[in-house]
């Protein structure tokens, strides 16, 4: 099944190992594109046609295209998404050594499927702040590429003869950290100075002693695939949420006039709650809003009030689509599909944003686009996940929708999608932007 988007998708996020890298690889993108990057720091000077992004602690970004209209008469037309997903992330002082193994103390981030990161092959990707000479510092991203160099061993079934039939019990202090080596005079260098090795063989020179501090990820090396009798599904970590981060920004970049002015925002944090300097519930795409209203409008007081109730946010996050072998797990009337299309989200106690308004204006894009849309209801006797939704439209009061295309294993080391869902949500938010 030839599926160009879904092969560029698994692309993307085999690029993207950490926020880091997904933030890296889409302002990359976006240049690709003739976005130009804007300071936060500087004094923005705008025009109608702009393509423009900005990037805060190097793990969200926002990017527009300045309609040919100013803002206060069209509104934003955006699309949210976040760029984190969870895994194991090392700790400050990371390597130890214990029973004849140096292994990494690592913290959970978000709500990671423990028991899918036992026995995968790992490596480990981020950023590393070094020291430079004139007193500074300069931030790296380092990624140990696609060679294994960490394990979570699990326990052999002749130790725990229970595990089939009682569950797999795991603490993540004592059963999650990998091992990396057998301990040795040759092992023991710590975390600091394999970086600066691994920098070294990037071109990057580094004594271990500048290496100041890290964010460090473990992730699974084996790149993402298609799977299925005739290639029908795709299987990868981070789907939840690259997925749509893909999705949104492959729309964003297809050259064209626009009367309205147009964008995307990808926050990190999603997964631990979105408090943070960049994640959605900080001032981010506010700041991004009200300073494009200031330079593309008509300079009234009330310019961006105006500009925010005439606007609207497409929330795109992955779906639970049914799980065959788990079926009553669903509401028996909302039971999204792999590759039937996109799925709205609705939660009347606001997990998701939806209402019946956001929620017809989104049938519509997708009729206009020939997609037939599914729906989401978590069941009544089970609690509702939640998105970036709720939050950018608590803190924004934009009109939003909640959607995203179906998938099963969230939070997994390894997902699965569909490959055709890939292009019919392409498909209705080129719609959204045109
Ligand atoms: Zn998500």
């Amino acid at each position: 099944m030839p599926n160009d988007l879904a092969d560029d998708l698994l692309r993307y996020i085999d690029a993207a190992p950490t926020p880091w890298h997904a933030v890296a690889e889409t302002t990359r993108r976006l240049e690709a594109a003739g976005f130009c990057r804007l300071d936060e720091r500087e004094k923005w000077t705008l025009k109608a046609g702009d393509r423009v992004y900005v990037v805060r602690a190097g793990t969200s970004v926002a990017a527009f295209q300045l309609g040919t209209e100013p803002v206060d008469r069209t509104g934003f037309r955006l699309v949210g998404a976040h760029t984190d997903s969870p895994n194991l992330r090392l700790k400050p002082n990371a390597a130890y050594a214990k029973a004849g193994f140096q292994q990494l103390a690592v913290e959970v981030y978000g709500g990671v499927l423990w028991y899918t990161w036992l026995d995968r092959d790992l490596s480990l990707a981020g950023r590393v702040v070094v020291a430079t000479p004139d007193g500074g510092t300069r931030t790296h991203l380092v990624d140990f590429g696609r060679t294994a160099i960490a394990r979570v061993p699990s326990l052999a079934i002749h130790l725990n003869r229970s595990v089939n039939t009682e569950g797999l019990k795991l603490n993540p202090q004592e059963h999650l950290a990998p091992v990396w080596a057998l301990d040795g005079e040759g092992n023991r260098a710590g975390v600091r100075a394999e970086v600066a090795k691994q920098l070294a063989r990037t071109g990057v020179k580094v004594e271990v002693e500048d290496v100041l501090a890290y964010d460090l990820c473990l992730y699974d090396v084996q790149p993402g695939a298609r799977s299925g009798l005739v290639g029908e599904f795709i299987q990868s970590a981070r789907l939840d949420n690259l997925a749509s981060c893909h999705a949104g920004l492959t729309a964003l970049l297809e050259k064209r006039d626009r009367r309205s002015t147009v964008g995307i925002v990808l926050y990190d944090h999603e997964e631990v709650g979105s408090r943070s300097a960049q994640g959605a519930a900080s001032p981010f795409l506010r700041d991004c809003l009200e300073r494009i209203t200031l330079a593309h409008s008509d300079g009234a007081g009330d310019a961006f009030h105006r500009a925010i109730q005439a606007s609207f946010l497409i929330s795109a996050d992955m779906a639970h689509g049914i799980h065959p072998n788990y079926a009553e797990k669903h509401e028996p009337r909302h039971q999204p599909v792999l590759g039937a299309g996109p799925v709205i989200k609705s939660n009347v106690n606001q997990s998701y944003a939806t209402d019946a308004e956001s929620m017809a204006f989104f049938v519509s894009l997708c009729r206009a686009c020939d997609v037939q849309p599914q729906h989401f209801v978590v069941r009544t006797d089970l609690p509702c996940g939640s998105t970036i939704g709720p939050i950018t439209a608590g803190e924004l009061g934009i009109r939003t929708i909640d959607v995203g295309n179906p998938m099963l294993g969230m939070h997994s080391i390894r997902e699965m999608a569909a490959a055709a869902d890939v292009e019919k949500m392409i498909a209705v938010l080129r719609r959204f932007f045109a």
